[in-house]
């Protein structure tokens, strides 16, 4: 996850003063020179480091702080307050058209994640608004980039208009644009052609599908991990096409942080979205002040919420509470539960939402294996259609012909079988509103 090593480093600085009765100006100096070089190495834009760096001194060391009774607290909401201004303070959503149809135009480097938050946004679109988007694959020069758009628009069942690569991308945007208005879709997602690197063909092009396409938004895709080269590319796409919004892509990956925390300010275009991974429901609306509470390490439990909601079934999540009540959870509902909680994304990183949690001794154990969920998926689905409805049925020799069906051994078919039943206990009493299950209170 990013701004891992950022984090520490922050927190380290902030908890000098935490043990201190009384924190002096010069205190406040010694904070402010660790959080100014963890940012450096977090590769924070120089200027912005600057600058924020002289707003939270300037704060901090003002009577009424250093004399109050919390001093540190209060440094530590200075801090988290001037970060969350670095990064935008408000909050800032697509912009809407009065007409229809609202056009979206990506613009970006080849493998920023263009394509990839194209297919994101419609489903994100679909989930919020019941939206009817229309995709154009104007990215004629990768030809495997028109296949991966149809390949997005067949899972969420979204028209994708493409003319092969032969087409110039201007004749593409413009008959897509009219299709769309032909068939009233609420909004056009244009995803336009990539470059290693800016050069002028790219942005003449660009220039003349935002002529034609008078697009609403135009989103700039950049990836996290290319550090402060995001920050330059976004700086020059800003300066020759005028973009409206910021998406920053990887953001799961191991980065160091620094693009995010500097685009802001350089370009002055606020961060509307954040990539959290791979699928298509690994997409994070950018809200600077829980970005902020995230890096300080204070959790951000809105996120997590929302997060949990918008992944996780609720048709699903009702049919289980009805099954559970009537006791006839089987395998089929376990391995289906198996496969929602593994669609959340890794545990420790939900885990690290919640506030405290970020440096909790032991966060790193806790971790779902991926190949262990595999595992258990593949026992389950080397029993027979009845087996995973009554699971009363495997006895010893069923429990063999399992294990060797999935290539486990039966130790293992045994354990989980057990796990299994004791979850299915667990699940029964709770359903039945008995909260005082033994080790339950370790859970909480
Ligand atoms: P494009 O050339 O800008 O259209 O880039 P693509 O959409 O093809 O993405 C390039 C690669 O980055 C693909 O392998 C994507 O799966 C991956 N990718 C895109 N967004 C994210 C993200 O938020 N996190 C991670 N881990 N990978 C991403």
């Amino acid at each position: 996850m990013a701004f891992e090593s950022l984090t520490d480093r922050l927190q380290q600085a902030m908890s000098k003063l935490r043990r201190k009765g009384k924190v002096s100006e010069a205190d406040v100096k010694e904070m402010m020179r660790e959080i100014r070089l963890a940012l450096l190495e977090a590769d924070v834009n120089l200027k912005v480091v600057k600058d924020f760096t002289k707003r939270v001194r300037e704060r901090a060391v003002g009577v009424e702080v250093l004399e109050s009774l919390s001093p540190a607290q209060q440094i530590v909401k200075i801090v988290d307050e001037e970060l969350t201004a670095t990064l935008g303070t408000e909050t800032v959503g697509l912009n809407k058209s009065e007409r229809i149809p609202t056009v979206i135009m990506m613009v970006g480097l080849q493998g920023a994640g263009k394509t990839t938050f194209g297919g994101k946004l419609a489903n994100h679109l679909i989930k919020t608004e019941n939206a009817r988007p229309l995709m154009i694959a104007a990215d004629v020069y990768r030809p495997a980039a028109i296949d991966q758009l149809k390949v997005l628009g067949q899972q969420l069942d979204v028209p994708v208009f493409d003319m092969g690569t032969d087409t110039s991308p201007v004749e593409i945007v413009r008959q897509g644009m009219a299709l769309a208005k032909e068939k009233k879709n609420d909004y056009v997602l244009i995803d336009t052609a990539g470059r290693l690197h800016i050069d002028e063909t790219l942005m003449d092009e660009l220039k003349q599908i935002k002529e034609i396409a008078q697009p609403d938004d135009i989103l700039l895709v950049v990836d996290a991990m290319t550090g402060q080269d995001a920050v330059n590319v976004a700086d020059s796409f800003n300066q020759q096409l005028g973009i409206t919004g910021v998406v920053i892509t990887k953001l799961d990956g191991d980065t160091r942080g620094g693009a995010a925390l500097s685009i802001r300010s350089v370009t002055g275009a606020p961060i509307k979205f954040i990539g959290s991974g791979e699928k298509l429901t690994d997409l994070e609306i950018f809200h600077p002040d829980r970005m902020s509470s995230r890096i300080l390490g204070m959790g951000d439990m809105l996120t997590l919420i929302e997060k949990a909601q918008q992944d996780y079934d609720e048709k699903k999540a009702e049919e289980l509470a009805v099954k559970m009540k009537e006791n006839s959870f089987d395998f089929n509902d376990f391995i289906e539960q198996l496969d929602q909680v593994m669609g959340m994304g890794p545990i420790e990183d939900l885990l690290k939402m919640i506030p405290g949690m970020n440096n909790m001794p032991g966060l790193e154990n806790v971790k779902v294996d991926p190949k262990d969920v595999a595992r258990k998926k593949a026992m389950v689905l080397s029993m027979t259609p009845a087996e995973r409805e009554n699971p009363d049925l495997l006895n010893p020799s069923r429990r063999r012909r399992i294990a060797a069906g999935s290539g486990n051994n039966v130790v293992e078919v045994n354990r989980m079988i057990k796990q299994f039943k004791e979850s299915k206990k667990m699940m029964q009493q709770m359903s039945k509103g008995n909260m005082d299950i033994p080790g339950m209170d370790q859970m909480l």
